[in-house]
This record gives C-alpha cells, sequence and structure tokens, in this order.
C-alpha cells in the first residue's frame, strides 16, 4: 500500500533565486543571480543545493532534516540549518545562514511551497506508519520491469556519449527542432512536459519556441547534466525545471499543455518507452492537449536478400565442423541455426529489396490506452510485386507531429536519410517462393516482456503453385520466433545491391567454399540453404 506521495523523494526539483546572502561571512557576501536552487534526495538524505556559479562547480548544501526556512518579507527569505550540512565550498566552512533574493513573489511563495513539502516528506519516508506498514515505493513501472533491466537502461542512457549519438542523428534532432519551431503557436506560452528529456534538449527547444515552463523529467543519472546543460543556457534554463524520476512516479505542481517525448526504440515498440509516454499523458495532460510525436505507424513489407540469408545461415557454419579440437560440434547447429534466425536484423537497406507495396499499423498516442501496447497483432495481406523467394519481413516506422501550423512526419523508412534506428528485419529461416500478383498473408505480433522489449512471432503464408495447388489451398508457411532485445546490428557489413550475374553468385560460392552439411529438416526444422534460383534476386518496384 502506498498512499503517501513518497515517490516525489526520488526526484529533483529546481528553483532559479535573484541572489543569495551568505550571513556567516564577515561582512555577510552577496552572491548574485540567477542562482540555481535545487531540491534533491539522490544522495540519499533530502538536500537544497544552491549552484554558485553557472558551471554548477560550487555549490552550497542544506541537509533538509535539519535546515528550516523563514519568510522575511515577499521577496527575502532566511534559511538557517542547525547541523553540519554538506558544504562543497573547499575555501572556507561556512555555517548555515543565508538570505535568499527573490524576483517575485510567485517564486518566493512555490519554493516556500516546496520547501514544506520536501520536509514533511523527509519525515514520513524512511519510518513506519504506526500501524506498522511499511512505505513501499513500488511503481507502476517497477511492476512490469525487471529490475536488472530498468537499471542496466539508465545505466546506458546516463552516459552522454549515447545522448550525443542521438543528438547527432540530425534527421532525428532536425524534425524535432523543425516541428517544435514551425508550430511555435503550440508551444508560446504553454506548460510543456519533455517526458523522459535525457540531454534536455527537447526541454531547451521547447524554452526557445517561447514554452511559459518546461518540466523536463528524466530518470536516469543523465538529469544532473540536463540540468548543468540547462544551467549554462540562463535564458531558457529560467523556464525549465529538471525533475529526475520516472514519469511514472513523480508529481508536478500542474498540468501541461503539450508533452513532447523522443520515446520512439527500433520498430517503434522497442525499449517499452511509449507506455511511459502513455502514462504521462494520462497523468499529465490537459484534457484534449498535445503530444509531439502525436501518431506513430509501423509500416511492413515482404523483401528478398538472398546476401542477408546465406550471411545469417553462414554464421552457424561454425558448428558444422566435427573435428574442432577433436570435437564434433555438429550436435549444437541447429540450435546455433535457430539462434542466428532469431535475432532481427538492424541496417540500412535499399527499398529495391522490397517485393509489395508495404501494410501499416497506426498507433495514435493521443488515445492508444498502455495496455493496449502489452501485445501487438498485426494482420499481414500482401500482393507479390515480382516471382520471387521472400527471406521475411521488413520493417521501419514513422512519426507525426500534428501541430496546429504545419504537420511534420519523421521518417525512418528505406532509402530516406538514414537515421540511428535504421530499420529492422525479420528474417525466415525457410524462404517462401511466390509468383508475381500472389498473395502472402500472415501475422506480426509481438509480446511485450518485462526485459522493455518484445518477442515477435513473425508468420508468413502463400498459396503454393505447380502441381496440387489447383487442388487448392495448400499452403506454404514460414514461422520465426524472434526477441527484438538481441539484434544483429549489420552496419558494419558491406552490403552489397547490385544485381548482375557475377554478384548472384557470390553468396553460393561462399557457402561451397565452407564445406558445407545441411541440416536435414528433421534436425532443427529449417530448410537448408538454397543456391539464388533466377527469380530470387533483387527486383525494382
Ligand atoms: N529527449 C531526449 C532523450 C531521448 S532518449 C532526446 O530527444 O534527445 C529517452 C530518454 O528517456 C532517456 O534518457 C531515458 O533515460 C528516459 N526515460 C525512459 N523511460 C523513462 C521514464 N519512464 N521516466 C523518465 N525518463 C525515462
Amino acid at each position: 500500500m502506498n498512499t503517501l506521495p513518497s515517490e516525489n523523494l526520488k526526484h529533483l526539483q529546481n528553483f532559479t533565486v535573484s541572489s543569495i546572502n551568505l550571513l556567516a561571512s564577515n561582512p555577510p557576501k552577496l552572491i548574485a543571480g540567477p542562482l540555481s536552487a535545487v531540491f534533491r534526495s539522490d544522495s540519499g538524505f533530502p538536500e537544497l543545493q544552491f549552484f554558485l556559479e553557472p558551471d554548477g562547480e560550487h555549490s552550497l548544501n542544506f541537509d533538509l532534516r535539519t535546515t528550516q526556512l523563514f519568510r522575511l518579507g515577499e521577496l527575502q527569505s532566511l534559511c538557517v540549518s542547525e547541523g553540519e550540512g554538506s558544504e562543497t565550498i573547499k575555501e572556507r566552512a561556512y555555517s548555515k545562514g543565508i538570505t535568499i533574493h527573490f524576483k517575485e513573489e510567485g517564486e518566493s511563495s512555490s519554493f516556500h511551497g516546496a520547501f514544506e513539502q520536501w520536509k514533511t516528506e523527509v519525515v514520513i519516508q524512511g519510518s513506519t506508519l504506526p500501524n506498522g506498514t511499511v512505505l513501499s515505493s513500488k511503481s507502476k513501472f517497477d511492476d512490469k520491469i525487471e529490475a536488472s533491466s530498468a537499471k542496466m537502461y539508465f545505466h546506458y542512457y546516463g552516459q552522454l556519449l549515447h545522448q550525443q549519438n542521438m543528438l547527432q542523428d540530425y534527421v532525428r534532432t532536425g524534425s524535432y527542432y523543425a516541428a517544435v519551431i514551425e508550430n511555435q503557436a503550440d508551444f508560446e506560452g504553454r506548460v510543456v512536459v519533455d517526458v523522459g528529456a535525457g540531454s534536455g534538449i527537447l526541454s531547451l527547444f521547447a524554452a526557445q519556441a517561447g514554452a511559459k515552463h518546461v518540466y523536463a523529467v528524466e530518470a536516469s543519472e543523465m538529469a544532473d547534466y540536463a540540468q548543468k546543460l540547462i544551467a549554462g543556457n540562463p535564458i531558457l534554463a529560467q523556464r525549465i525545471t529538471v525533475i529526475k524520476g520516472k514519469v511514472e512516479d513523480v508529481e508536478l505542481p500542474e498540468k501541461a499543455d503539450i508533452l513532447i517525448s523522443e520515446p520512439m526504440g527500433t520498430l517503434l515498440v522497442n525499449e517499452r518507452m511509449l507506455e511511459s509516454y502513455v502514462i504521462a499523458r494520462d497523468r499529465f495532460l490537459v484534457h484534449n492537449g498535445k503530444m509531439f510525436p502525436t501518431v506513430g505507424r509501423i509500416h511492413m513489407a515482404p523483401f528478398s536478400d538472398e546476401y542477408l540469408y546465406v550471411e545469417i545461415a553462414n554464421k552457424a557454419l561454425f558448428w558444422q565442423q566435427q573435428n574442432y579440437y577433436g570435437v564434433d560440434l555438429t550436435a549444437l547447429h541447429g540450435t546455433a541455426f535457430q539462434g542466428y534466425f532469431s535475432q532481427p536484423v538492424v541496417d540500412a537497406f535499399d527499398p529495391r529489396l522490397l517485393v509489395a507495396p508495404a501494410v501499416s499499423h497506426v498507433i495514435n498516442f493521443t488515445t492508444v490506452k498502455e495496455e493496449d501496447l502489452y501485445e501487438i497483432n498485426i494482420p499481414l495481406k500482401f500482393t507479390a510485386s515480382v516471382g520471387t523467394r521472400i527471406h521475411g519481413l521488413a520493417c521501419w516506422f514513422d512519426v507525426l507531429f500534428n501541430g496546429s501550423t504545419t504537420q511534420r512526419w519523421l521518417t525512418t523508412a528505406p532509402g530516406a536519410p538514414t537515421t540511428h534506428w535504421y530499420q529492422l528485419r525479420c528474417v525466415l529461416s525457410q524462404p517462401i517462393y511466390v509468383m508475381s500478383g500472389q498473395e502472402i498473408t500472415g501475422h506480426l505480433h509481438m509480446i511485450a516482456h518485462s526485459a522493455q522489449s518484445y518477442t515477435i512471432n513473425l508468420t508468413m503464408s502463400a498459396k503454393m503453385w505447380g502441381p496440387g495447388a489447383e487442388q487448392g489451398g495448400i499452403l506454404q508457411t514460414s514461422s520465426c520466433r524472434l526477441d527484438l532485445k538481441e539484434p544483429y546490428y549489420r552496419m558494419s557489413q558491406p552490403q552489397a545491391y547490385t544485381t548482375t550475374a557475377q554478384d548472384q553468385q557470390q553468396p553460393n560460392q561462399l557457402l561451397q567454399s565452407q564445406d558445407l552439411h545441411l541440416p536435414s529438416l528433421d534436425e532443427d526444422g529449417s530448410d537448408f540453404i538454397q543456391p539464388p534460383s533466377n527469380d530470387s534476386s533483387v527486383h525494382i518496384l
């Protein structure tokens, strides 16, 4: 039972004050601002921290358990602490006493409100309720996500290099910038929540577009860097509050008119952050508020790529050795073969590999329920444009910023400028043969798992042709199960997409050079590797 807002203590709340006066100095020393004042509890106890310089290097910290705040006037308050507190100014040890000067009365009262809230919660937190109930901090996020997965996930995003990687995806970041600036009317004078703020870049864009106030919610350690980055842009910083915590847990002082977020993973849904985006919508957004992005679409089409297929199958050849230092490895060949085909392939491919027009699955972020994202079942129906061997399903996504002024799409489609998401392909261990005009049906079934990703079950079927087809209804069906959490990043691999006869020989030669023993169907349930047939090369749609 969690009836008290103890989750608030997990986060970080930021204010700007005009100046502070260090009373213990002789004479008292005025530090002119604007200065950042941050309530935080990440060091294990609640603190109020004043950053004395814009670079955030020196700070003056008050342990809130022993600190009191008094109002001296509308714009002035006295902050005193009985204890030692944690002092990070090296040069001199202050006893605790400062006056705080605010620019406006509103700032002063919200600061006092926050102070009271943090102090009250401190007393309650860490204690046991009278009836013996121990306060629990389990949240909606913790209920469905394994702690070990969340730990790794937020550790990853806590590192600047990974934020830099996203910032350097100029298609991505440029699209967000354009969507915000083109739709300034949606931000001007509005309250914004940045859901998973990372480095804080989208909060800064929103502030540039004239937001009244932006709450930048970030669960990882990146929140501290975001704070620093934002403080380094003082004009915008006045209108941004960084809050360290999960959007599932933190409390905000007001509702938002618009949410901005970049919650998309590979195949749109990987990382399960869309669910957090939807939870943030339900918790923070006013009725009929805007969401940037507004809609997402997953696009899917069958592809033919003999090179990719052979490359994956070849990976398991290692296990065909019967004399590996005197050991026969073949017992594990079937398992290894299936293992390689259970990895979705992430790379940028040539759109000419697609052999039918794509189908789409739309997710409207403004209306979708969180639970709708636990299991996504997409029926597939295509008409082959060419006769070929189909090696699986190619997927990509796009999102729409439905601004009041301009609608902008951010796309990760093959053939469009490449993003850090690339595209994703599910490769069937048993390809399907189709004729031009033939119908391909199936399902892409995705089930969310507690490691912040999805298990994918893909089934693709086509009616047989040739002898027996006239008797009707004989389907070639091929299925595979993949873990979206374990992709094969193929970007560094050479990718030849020419269609010359010589190129088509290459995969075959590769196989022959490795003394191939093909697994029987019984061994691993898979088809064996066929040399590319004449109709299985690359086709131009
Ligand atoms: N908005 C930034 C970062 C996007 S990456 C940008 O566009 O550059 C997604 C970020 O969301 C990561 O930093 C991650 O730590 C954060 N995040 C993911 N789930 C979250 C949650 N439930 N609550 C708060 N932050 C979350």
